[in-house]
């Protein structure tokens, strides 16, 4: 694979003579065919091409390409917004009665589908912390365990999993390990190259990074063999009886997994985005690799700031040497990790409430990785709806102030936090 700065530009769509340098934007619900045979082809899954925008639309496929290379992976599917593609691809392998298990570390917004949502449709979780051994995560599965699933870098808590361990472990048990890589994105860590069968990301994030359009994508690496269990995984194995009895493993090979994503769930869900928001993300991945490392430059800046100021209590960030997840974040994100930090205020919940009230430069928004400085109180906003014990599982404190460092110059960001402090001693 070419360098990832030069993925981001020229993978995906690629005119011809005459074509539009950019990508076009395919405002079309619908796409024209002049034979009954042409359009056979397409519902016997015998031709390529695409029928109606809410299966899937050329540009959307364009930047699905651009992601898979990325990532590395075979094939994608963009999704309207982060939690639908966590949910695809879920229920890509769980039906009613079936159980996952979960490091315990990830976005509150995701405990919530996992823990309650989708146990009203009969899939339960086991949660196991992002520290567990291989033995650990081995002794939460269960005979109707369809997967394992984690975040690279946990929003809030930025606990950094260990991909490996948990890769291994679901491997051992015969199951495949989903990992949300939205904080390091594909330019500082691809999952896949360690263990990852799966990929997923809210694109509203950094790869949109300008706090524009909310979206999602599903990344299939192609590499879990679900044919060696087939007791495990008879949807991808046997016949389609919704789908003219096609078999996914048979007929797509390693694309099984996310073909069946589509033929299925994207089909009957409805999940494909507007072709303008994927043009809107084509547009914002192309300068991905130059947003990230300035972002995680800043928040390297800030929070080695932040630690030697009086005011603060704990300084969470991976980059930090006094992180308990610096070898980790060493290990699987060498080049840089994210703009966003976590701290704790000496007062708690009350003086974590007053810094954010006495910032200028950076705005209370119920968002990060936007390209402005952006802070959050996450115990009385994103994870309000979490029990105190869930918060500790999460591992968000009430005085924590979740920090998300912009694109501006670093210099700035700390002189914000500086009259904040001033005005509140
Ligand atoms: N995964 C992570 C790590 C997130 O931070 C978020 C949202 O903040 C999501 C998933 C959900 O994404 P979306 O808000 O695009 O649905």
């Amino acid at each position: 694979m070419s360098s990832i700065d030069t993925t981001v530009i020229h993978a995906g769509y690629k005119p011809g003579n005459s074509e539009p340098r950019a990508l076009p934007i395919y405002q079309s619900t619908t796409f024209h065919y002049s034979s009954v045979d042409e359009v056979a082809g397409l519902f016997d899954l015998s031709a390529e091409g695409h029928m109606y925008s809410r299966i899937s639309n050329p540009t959307c496929a364009y930047v699905e390409e651009k992601i898979a290379a990325m990532e590395g992976g075979v094939g994608a599917i963009l999704t309207t917004s982060g939690q639908m593609a966590t949910l695809i691809s879920v229920l890509n392998l769980c039906s009613a009665g079936d159980h996952l298990v979960s490091s315990a570390a990830i976005y509150g917004g995701t405990v919530n589908l996992l823990s309650f949502t989708l146990k009203r449709f009969g899939i339960d979780a086991t949660f196991v912390s992002p520290r567990a051994s291989v033995d650990e995560i081995r002794a939460a599965v269960q005979p109707n365990t369809k997967l394992v699933f984690g975040e690279t870098v946990a929003n809030p808590a930025l606990a950094v999993l260990d991909i490996e361990a948990f890769a291994t472990a679901a491997h051992a048990e015969g199951l495949p390990l989903i990992i949300d890589n939205t904080f390091p994105t594909p330019v500082f860590c691809r999952p896949i190259e360690w263990g990852a069968d799966i990929v997923v990301h809210s694109t509203t994030k950094y790869m949109d990074g300008h706090a524009t359009f909310v979206g999602g994508v599903v990344v299939d690496s192609g590499n879990f063999d679900w044919a060696a269990h087939p007791d495990k995984f008879r949807d991808l194995v046997e016949p389609d009886e919704s789908y003219h009895g096609v078999v996914y493993t048979r007929d797509f090979g390693r694309a099984a997994y996310i073909t069946k994503a589509r033929c299925q769930l994207v089909r009957d869900l409805g999940v494909c985005p507007p072709a303008v928001h994927a043009f809107a993300l084509n547009q914002s991945l192309e300068s991905l690799p130059l947003r990230v490392r300035r972002h995680s430059q800043n928040a390297q800046r800030v929070a080695e700031w932040l630690e030697q100021r009086p005011e603060i209590e704990s300084v969470n960030y991976p980059g930090l040497a006094s992180s308990p997840d610096h070898d980790l974040a060493q290990k699987y994100l060498p080049d840089g990790i994210c703009g966003v930090i976590s701290f704790v205020m000496k007062g708690g919940r009350d003086q974590a409430a007053k810094l954010l009230d006495s910032l200028k430069l950076a705005s209370i928004e119920v968002h990060v990785a936007d390209s402005r400085t952006c802070v959050l109180h996450p115990a009385s906003s994103t994870h309000r709806q979490l029990t105190d014990e869930q918060l500790v599982a999460c591992g968000v404190e009430p005085g924590m102030v979740r920090f998300s460092c912009g694109l501006e110059e670093a210099d700035d960001i700390i002189a914000d936090l500086e009259q904040a402090f001033a005005a509140i001693a």
